[in-house]
């Protein structure tokens, strides 16, 4: 047991901790949602460990562990190309230190709200726990939407982002990376106006270009993970991804390079989306299609359903407000990749998976599933793979250019696919077997939240009360 608070002799604890501390965070933190829903996902797994742990009350580590120890508000003016002047809003959540710098992506949405980024911040606190390495949680970005701004723009709005941004950041203190709306372009431009300003070449962003720091294999990691991940899920049923038909959802980052895994282990994804909707190819996504979706998505910026004017024997269906589901998750499939944003699986969506004889959920996306739909997901007994664990190799591979770039060192591109694979194959043990040992087995979603708590918890136990 960790050195640490004990109880005051004397004190009752009072009953029901963890829906006292629940009750207390739904009073603190209203009209966020999305928070709320990734804290009773994981207090809902929490529950065996308190009853074990009765340190962790003791402590107080719920109510401190749902606490930012720091959020950043800040105004970012910018002017367009036509002198217009706008102003959006910049934020920075700091949100637990116990185990290493905060660390954790800026995401660029009109969407952006202080909400979705201390849901964000809370997940990222338990998936960099699970990644094996030193790194705290941390998440930030604006409700700025760089779709249709020029690239002068987006180095404006960047620039002015990381005019205030730079004074709390740091490669020992915090490091920022990218997530929706970031990708190497913006994250060039806040690393430019950051050195501008702090006048120091550091490893303060990751997702460098790899001519300035960057790590080879970090825009692949977070899909490649997510495949390398749900492989060993496969692997508890004896079953490989050989012939399987396979639903990807986005088609930015995680998306890309899920589908680039999935071919090159001999499964048949067959859809990509973004906001304006989905398209279905049932030949399947190969290199070639692939290599022009980059183009179309990377370079012109284009959308998606450009892509059934090009491929003929593809399909478009545009996003539909008022249907309750989304087609893509409608299509017979045996795997499913949500890999856009949160949410985007519902109860309904849930129901046609499990109809349409879905074997596996893997989330490349930060909590796209809702809470009925893990509930179904669970109780129908297929394999699931919640967004901590299986989207982890992202930032596990930010934490492997953080360390190259402390050694002043690259690693060859085998090196860090090695270290990914063999860290997805860490995680996915790690949590299969936290999941028996707290007597759910099978359950990955009580796996990774009760092993990513365990390291945080104990760590702040044994800094004392702060
Ligand atoms: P990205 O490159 O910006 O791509 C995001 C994709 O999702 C786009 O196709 C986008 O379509 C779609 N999308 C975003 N918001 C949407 C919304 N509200 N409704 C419908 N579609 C939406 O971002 P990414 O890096 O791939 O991130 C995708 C997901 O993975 C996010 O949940 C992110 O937090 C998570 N994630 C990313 C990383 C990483 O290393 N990048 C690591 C772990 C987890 P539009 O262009 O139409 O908006």
């Amino acid at each position: 047991m960790s050195a640490g608070i004990m109880t005051p002799p004397g004190i009752q604890l009072p009953d029901g901790y963890v829906g006292g501390v629940w009750n207390l965070v739904k009073a603190k933190n209203p009209a966020e949602p999305e928070f709320h829903q990734a804290v009773q996902e994981v207090f809902d797994s929490l529950r065996p460990v308190l009853a074990k742990h009765p340190e962790f009350r003791a402590a107080r580590i719920l109510e401190r562990i749902v606490e930012p120890e720091r959020v950043l508000m800040f105004r970012v003016p910018w002017q367009d190309d036509q002198r217009n002047i706008h102003v959006n809003r910049g934020f920075r959540i700091e949100m637990n230190s116990a185990i290493g710098p905060y660390k954790g992506g800026l995401r660029f949405h009109a969407s952006v709200t202080l909400g979705i980024l201390k849901f964000l911040a809370f997940e990222q606190v338990f998936k960099n726990s699970l990644t094996t390495l030193p790194m705290g949680g941390g998440k930030g970005g604006s409700d700025f939407d760089p779709k249709g701004k020029s690239d002068e723009e987006v180095m404006r709005f960047c620039q002015s982002f990381m005019t205030e941004l730079w004074r709390h950041i740091g490669a020992d203190t915090d490091v920022p990376a990218g997530d929706i709306g970031v990708g190497g372009r913006e994250i060039g431009f806040l690393f430019g106006q950051y050195k501008r300003l702090a006048n120091k070449f550091t490893g303060v962003l990751t997702g460098k270009g790899l001519n300035w720091g960057g790590s080879l294999i970090r825009p692949e990691a977070t899909g490649y993970g997510c495949v390398y991940f749900a492989s060993e899920m496969l692997k508890t049923r004896k079953e490989t991804f050989e012939g399987k038909v396979c639903l990807v959802s986005g088609s930015g980052n995680v998306s890309q390079y899920t589908i680039e895994k999935l071919f090159d282990l001999g499964a048949k994804p067959v859809t990509l989306s973004d906001s304006d909707g989905v398209i279905y190819d049932p030949d399947g996504i190969d290199r070639e299609k692939l290599a022009w979706v980059i183009e179309l998505k990377n370079s012109r910026r284009g959308r998606i359903r450009e892509y059934a004017d090009h491929f003929k024997k593809a399909i478009f269906m545009p996003t539909d407000v008022k249907l309750e589901h989304n087609p893509l998750w409608n299509i017979k499939a045996d795997c499913a990749f949500p890999s856009a944003t949160q949410n985007e699986i519902t109860a309904k969506d849930a129901a046609n998976l499990i109809k349409n004889g879905v074997k596996l959920v893997a989330e490349g996306a930060n909590m796209p599933s809702t809470l009925e739909a893990t509930r179904m997901f669970l109780e129908a007994g297929i394999l699931y793979g919640p967004a901590k664990a299986a989207n982890a190799g992202g930032v596990a591979t930010s934490g492997l250019e953080m360390a190259q770039n402390s050694a002043r060192l690259t690693w060859t591109r085998e090196e860090v696919d090695d270290r990914l694979h063999k860290i997805m194959i860490a995680i996915h043990k790690n949590c299969y077997e936290t999941a028996e040992t707290y007597g759910t087995p099978g359950n990955l979603v009580n796996g990774a939240n009760i092993a990513g708590f365990l390291k945080v918890a104990n760590a702040m136990l044994d800094q004392g009360l702060v």
